[in-house]
């Protein structure tokens, strides 16, 4: 979204307001042309014979999202097994997916196995049980590199001690498993969840993988995961994707001489590809001031954005309806019973009740981590696409907070006269 004339336009001219206008508040706005640039800048900064780039669907899960990313030539990174099916559902080749799970049981993978897509573990049990049910079905180990860099601790979760991946001081029983059961390993996979600050930083924990890598001989595939950063305020850090590529591609295709094959490398990232493709809008409802604090109450709240209160995340408000005049510093809160805040004491032009909000990078894990919290309804979504907005998500209604809900015969419903 750029400031042009006074006012915000999305891509190709389009008027938030008027989708504001058309849909109603509160409201996800994802522009497709920001996605498309993501993913294209990263497919040009790798120079390899073979890179996949699944995307790490968990952030924004809306099937017509799904299907951009099939149509881009992407696969998926999928850590559920409701994922696997919305990844078939959106026509996606079941080898273009590849399933990531943590402390699941081994019913649910072998309903994945059972869906053809690629199986990735991530711990020496299951694996046992893996080799012993499915020993002609690859697979792909996740590698624990004990890297504990940037980030939060929520997200951190290649560190020591971390729940996700086998540590890397555990190689060798894996080794004895894929002995035991003749198990074929096709790949090798890490992902930290670490904001890759330093492209030299990401290289040597790089070769962590690489140095596992060497001891499976059938491997097609070694998967990096993510960690690509990008920006959510002004002079923040970006990862830097074009000199990452130059570095790895060059580390990857010596590898593969000295593996003596062209492996696929292969990457998972989820926010590096959404974020910033992502606007949730709000409208101001209360304007409250006190002694200390001018607040601006919207509504929505941590049910709907939930990124500022959960991990203290930094998203820019701006306001939409108003660009010109004299602004103030405002605390933007939300409607929920429980302290919400989206942004303490933000500058922006000055807002009027009624006025609309805009919180920017909204377009991973935000939507995908909304809720019903106060019996409210999830607000709808809107693609732009081509210069043309399209409904991909009502709101929902007072059917759906009943949906599932059964009214046990236990006390007399008091219906209203
Ligand atoms: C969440 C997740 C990702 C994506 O992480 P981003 O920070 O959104 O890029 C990649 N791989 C796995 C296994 C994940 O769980």
């Amino acid at each position: 979204m750029i400031l042009e004339n006074d006012r915000y336009v999305l891509s190709g001219g389009v008027d938030p307001l008027q989708i504001v206008e058309q849909y109603g508040c509160p409201l996800y706005v994802y522009d497709s042309a920001v996605i498309e640039r993501q993913y294209k800048r990263m497919e040009g900064a790798f120079n390899v014979k073979s890179l996949k780039i699944n995307y790490a669907c968990k952030a924004l899960s809306n099937i017509n999202i799904l299907r951009l990313f099939k149509h881009m030539g992407s696969g998926l990174d999928t850590v559920s097994w409701q994922e696997v099916m919305l990844g078939l559902q959106a026509g996606f080749d079941p080898q273009d997916i590849i399933y990531t799970p943590n402390c699941v049981s081994l019913d649910e993978i072998a309903e994945a196995v059972k869906e053809g897509v690629k199986i990735n573990i991530d711990n020496i049990s299951i694996l046992e049980q893996f080799g012993q049910a499915f020993p002609d079905t690859p697979v792909c180990i996740r590698v624990n590199p004990h890297i504990m860099a940037g980030g939060n601790v929520k997200t951190s979760v290649g560190h020591i001690d971390s729940k996700f991946g086998i540590s890397i001081h555990q190689m060798p029983l894996v080794q004895r498993v894929v002995e035991a059961t003749g198990l074929r390993v096709e790949g090798v996979h890490m992902h930290t969840g670490s904001d890759i600050l330093d492209p030299e930083v990401f290289l040597s924990g790089a070769e962590i993988l690489l140095n596992i890598a060497r001891e499976f001989p059938d491997l097609d595939y070694i998967d990096f995961g993510s960690g690509f950063k990008v920006p959510y305020k002004p002079g923040d850090v970006e990862t830097n994707i074009e000199e990452l590529g130059v570095l790895i591609s060059e580390r990857f295709n010596d590898f593969c001489e000295e593996y003596g094959k062209d492996l696929t490398l292969m990457f998972e990232p989820g926010k590096f590809l959404v974020s910033e493709a992502g606007y949730f809008f709000a409208q101001v409802n209360v304007i409250k001031q006190t002694t200390s604090t001018v607040f601006a109450g919207v509504d929505s709240g941590l049910n709907h954005f939930i990124r500022p209160m959960f991990y203290n995340a930094y998203h820019k408000i701006t306001n939409l309806s108003r660009t010109k005049g004299r602004s103030r510093f405002y605390t933007v809160v939300g409607y929920i019973c429980e302290t919400d805040t989206f942004g303490i004491n933000r500058r922006m032009t000055e807002l009027q009740e009624g006025d609309i909000i805009c919180m920017h990078n909204a377009g991973a894990y935000c939507f995908s981590m909304a809720s019903n919290y106060n019996s409210r309804f999830r607000p709808a979504e809107v693609l732009v696409h081509d210069g043309q907005s399209h409904l991909i998500r009502e709101r929902e209604t007072l059917e759906d907070l009943m949906r599932n809900q059964v009214e046990a015969p236990l006390f007399e419903a008091v219906k209203a006269q």
